[in-house]
């Protein structure tokens, strides 16, 4: 037998980023498998990192009861932006193919424990889930199959504000989608608004805040502005819980904090006054 063996390479991931998470808020190591066993909830300090639209759409609704409308709608680019970092037409469609998604929200039909709903789900990792034209056009059309059907609406959100490459016309659909959601009161169909880390500029301005009721996920980062610009205009210091769902909850902007794991019972029990 040979002193030196040269030992067979490990297949298996060994890198500590692939077996791990690291938890952004305590910093504690997590294994993989156990964060997403949790639904990305950190099992030390509880706290709620993102999800995807699917996976979000895969603990809240009925098992294979999610039925996508408008998947081909996909981001415009009015102004033919570009800035130091290239073209609005490359980062899309390098996005796309990154994400598989074709805008920042996937919208459609599904059942919560057996009541029907509309939901658009909002995306993180498409362009910090900003609020672009084609991002407006799928929440307006659900909320027109929902307004159609007679389905209630929940909307999740999770934004960094308006898509800034579209120009004024990615504001205009602060008011759009507000105009389609206001639009379901004429038939007493109730809107539901889930704000998740984080939720922020145009769309805390917008379609998140309008909720028949507005429920939040612990620890969120909801506002408008943020805490820097904020601090610099009033020359005020802010409290360190300044824009979360508790400070919101404290100070009446948001009816109800909800942790991950009781989501779908919550959403469940709100629908069931309306279907009863
Ligand atoms: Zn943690």
């Amino acid at each position: 037998m040979p002193w030196f063996i040269k030992l067979k390479e490990d297949k298996r991931p060994t890198r500590r980023e692939e077996i791990w998470i690291r938890c952004p808020k305590c910093k504690a190591h997590v294994f993989k498998e156990d964060w997403h066993n949790n639904l990305n909830v950190c099992p030390r300090c509880n706290h709620h990192g993102k999800l995807t639209a699917y996976e979000r759409i895969g603990i809240t609704l009925d098992s294979g009861t999610f039925k996508e409308i408008n998947d081909t709608i996909y981001p415009c680019d009015p102004l033919s932006f570009v800035d130091g970092k290239g073209s609005y037409r490359d980062k899309v469609a390098e996005t796309r193919e990154k994400t598989g998604l074709n805008e920042s929200v996937v919208t459609g039909t599904g059942r919560i424990n057996d009541q029907p709903v509309v939901v658009a789900v909002m995306d993180f990792r498409f362009l910090g889930g900003s609020l672009g034209s084609g991002t407006g056009e799928k929440i307006l059309l659900a909320s027109n199959v929902a307004y159609d059907r007679r389905f209630p609406y929940i909307v999740f959100s999770a934004s960094g504000g308006a898509r800034m490459q579209e120009g004024i016309l990615s504001l205009m659909q602060m008011a759009k989608t507000c105009a389609g959601i206001a639009r379901l009161e004429e038939r007493r169909i109730p809107y539901i608004s889930v704000l998740t880390d984080p939720t922020t500029g145009g769309v805390s301005a917008s379609y998140a805040m309008i909720g028949d009721v507005n429920v939040a996920e612990p620890g969120a980062l909801i506002g408008f502005a943020g805490r820097r610009v904020i601090e610099n205009t009033i020359k005020q210091r802010l409290p360190d819980n300044f824009q979360t769902a508790e400070y919101l909850l404290e100070h009446g902007f948001i009816d109800c904090i909800v942790s991950r794991r009781d989501m779908k019972d919550t959403l469940s029990k709100i629908l069931s006054f309306y279907n009863r």
